[in-house]
């Protein structure tokens, strides 16, 4: 993946996500764009919408680190050990900071 799909990735993962917790957090104008395809969810439940809201946040989080890395040419590196992040895990998560060694063992330290 180069780094300009990489980008227009995390960017629309960004957007997406700026909207998502929009929603969660109750503002109105990004309720009312609410799409169709969310009407399934039912944000009722404040303790779920919390939930979301922090791991949508955390996510969030990852993703602009990641369009940091982007700029700064370091995007693609585990920030860990620096090696090379392998393509099918960026594949599926553009936002991946780490390899799935150093990913695992940051898992176990929580
Ligand atoms: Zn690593």
């Amino acid at each position: 993946m180069d780094d300009t799909t990489a980008r227009e990735r995390l960017e629309s993962m960004l957007a997406e996500l700026d909207r998502s917790i929009g929603v969660l957090r109750g503002d109105p104008v990004a309720v009312r764009d609410r799409s169709a395809a969310d009407a399934g969810s039912d944000l009722t439940d404040t303790d779920r919408a919390q939930a979301m809201l922090t791991v949508a946040t955390a996510q969030r989080g990852a993703v602009v680190a990641a369009l940091r890395r982007l700029d700064e040419g370091s995007y693609g590196e585990c920030v860990d050990c620096g090696k090379q992040v392998p393509e099918g895990r960026l594949e599926a998560r553009p936002e991946a900071a780490r390899c799935v060694q150093c990913q695992s063992r940051q898992e176990r330290r929580r």
